[in-house]
């Protein structure tokens, strides 16, 4: 049996690592920037996500709302561990390798958390904080 890593990292650890870092200094409203935030239950279609909704603007979100995790299909595991590859420095090939996808897919994602880490400040500390965070 061949030893991947998919496996051995839960969705559960995952969103628990992106609340920490995201939610660092307190829950943060992504349309108003409000700090009044009242929870809400989970996601209907992933248990893992937390729901929150803003007291100050009445707006709802959850935890990936504004990130480039929210438009994407591919579960947030396999965003992090590529940003934890991108970290060491593995190729997109080796990436592909590791995650099972082709290298287009690879590139397409570390393109974006790439352009993440210089524009956004979120991927930016995620990628910073990431060794502080016990994972497995
Ligand atoms: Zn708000």
């Amino acid at each position: 049996m061949k030893l991947n890593i998919l496996n051995l990292v839960t969705d559960e650890k995952c969103y628990t690592y992106l609340r920490a870092v995201r939610w660092e200094s307190g829950i943060l409203c992504p349309q108003c920037q409000g700090k009044e935030i009242i929870k809400n239950g989970r996601s209907s279609h992933n248990e893992w996500i937390h729901r929150y909704e803003c007291k100050s603007c009445g707006g709802g979100f959850n935890d990936l709302s504004g990130t480039i995790f929210s438009q994407s299909n591919k579960p947030l595991k396999v965003w992090i561990i590529a940003l934890y590859f991108l970290g060491l420095n593995l190729s997109n090939r080796q990436i592909a390798q590791e995650l099972d996808m082709s290298e287009k897919t690879a590139q397409e994602m570390t393109t974006q958390l790439r352009e993440g880490i210089v524009k956004k400040s979120l991927i930016y500390d995620l990628a910073q904080k990431w060794k502080q965070m016990k994972f497995m």
